[in-house]
């Protein structure tokens, strides 16, 4: 547990954590913090953050809302208690919630309880709305965001001086992220750095204020920006440079994974590097790159991830195909047509898919999402975006 001298921090109790409306109309924003238990640090920054800003509704444009998340497993400190609640988003759980077929234990409530509140804001408040995840990790870091690939989310999250991850949905099954995404709206995370460091909270509140900065919810002078702008400027490195992860070492639960000591996320390591070892085997690097989320404590699926840095070139070159609409011309190649809906979802065979490189479907916008017998699935990040909602925003 992070120690905190000041009062006003709490584990909540409820699921709002506050919500703050101002005298003029904008955007509405909805943060979460502790959809992992063991994450107080985005819960605390709410906290704090939303006592100041019910003090500055005159300034204030639009709507702030910050929900905790897994509010069972924040109070006894742990991940999750039966499941872990940011891998239950997917459609045929969210489908399940309200029958008896949720079988997550305390997790179906937490679930029920967020999805309905959210689901209260999106039908009450007027957009464009914004989401923002917030996380930690058990390993240190410096702070960094995830996102989901799209264009929409790229021009928005390039703001902050942050390095960006893109691409986490093609690895993790029903983050409540992913499933934010498909509705089309713009949500990412932000990994403000270790679980119990006092520096996690204060990266925090700098991310929600420069937030209330990006969408417009506050002024630079109101949301006093330069001042936490250069605080998360000093605290991370490589800032605006987009990432894209390459490999995931997913822990089957069969042996003790043990990461080598000394690994920091986002440090350099070459191909045949020994990284962990994992039983007996020792686990050595497949690519050369940056590791990312190197696993050393608690429970979790993912042992690290290796990533790349995306070089400007690609992601102008994405932009233009993907504004174009290119990738109508993908089922003209060998081994690739269109699954359900028709535009939106493609079928691969596997073994062509071993010949098109996966970077082809990423730069037109595609990510992986389900493995079939003989094919990937590949899903369209553009074609959800509510881009139209956006276009009259400063940022865009
Ligand atoms: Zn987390």
């Amino acid at each position: 547990m992070i120690d905190t001298p000041e009062k006003i921090f709490e584990l909540p109790s409820k699921r709002i954590i506050g919500s703050v409306s101002g005298a003029l109309p904008g955007p509405t924003l909805i943060f979460v913090g502790g959809i992992h238990g063991n994450e107080p640090s985005g819960v605390y920054a709410l906290q704090k953050v939303m006592l100041e800003l019910a003090d500055q509704k005159d300034e204030l444009k639009g709507t702030v809302v910050a929900l905790a998340g897994n509010i069972s497993a924040l109070q006894k400190g742990m991940r999750y208690l039966n499941y872990d609640l940011n891998r239950l988003f997917t459609k045929e759980n969210i489908s399940n919630l309200h029958s008896d077929l949720c079988e997550f234990e305390r997790e179906c409530e937490e679930q029920q309880e967020l999805c309905d509140a959210i689901d209260k804001i999106l039908n009450e408040r007027p957009g464009p709305f914004y989401f923002f995840d917030l996380h930690t990790t058990s390993g240190e870091t410096v702070p960094f965001l995830t996102v989901n690939d799209s264009l929409l989310n790229r021009r928005f999250t390039k703001q902050y001086p942050a390095p960006i991850v893109l691409g986490i949905e093609e690895y993790l099954d029903g983050p409540l992220l992913s499933y934010i995404n498909e509705l089309g709206y713009v949500a990412f995370g932000f990994e403000a750095g270790q679980h119990t460091s006092k520096q996690s909270i204060q990266n925090h509140i700098a991310f929600i204020m420069l937030s209330l900065v990006f969408t417009g919810v506050l002024s630079k002078e109101d949301a006093n920006y330069e001042q936490h702008y250069q605080m998360l400027h000093r605290s991370t490195i490589d800032k605006k440079k987009f990432y894209e992860i390459i490999f995931r070492y997913r822990i089957d639960g069969t042996h003790i994974f043990k990461m080598n000591p000394g690994y920091t996320n986002f440090q350099r390591i070459q191909k045949h590097d020994s990284l962990a070892v994992y039983g007996e085997k020792v686990l050595k690097a497949p690519y050369s790159g940056r590791i990312f989320m190197p696993l050393y404590q608690g429970k979790g699926e993912d042992g690290f991830f290796v990533i790349r840095e995306i070089p400007v070139f690609f992601l102008w070159l994405s932009k233009w195909f993907r504004s174009r609409s290119l990738d109508r011309f993908l089922v003209l190649l060998p081994g690739v047509r269109w699954g359900e809906p028709k535009g939106e979802v493609l079928l691969v065979n596997k073994t062509i898919a071993l010949f098109l490189a996966k970077q082809l479907f990423h730069l037109l916008g595609y990510r992986s999402k389900k493995v079939g017998a003989s094919h990937y699935i590949m899903k369209n990040r553009e074609k959800a975006s509510r881009t139209l909602e956006y276009v009259f925003e400063s940022w865009f």
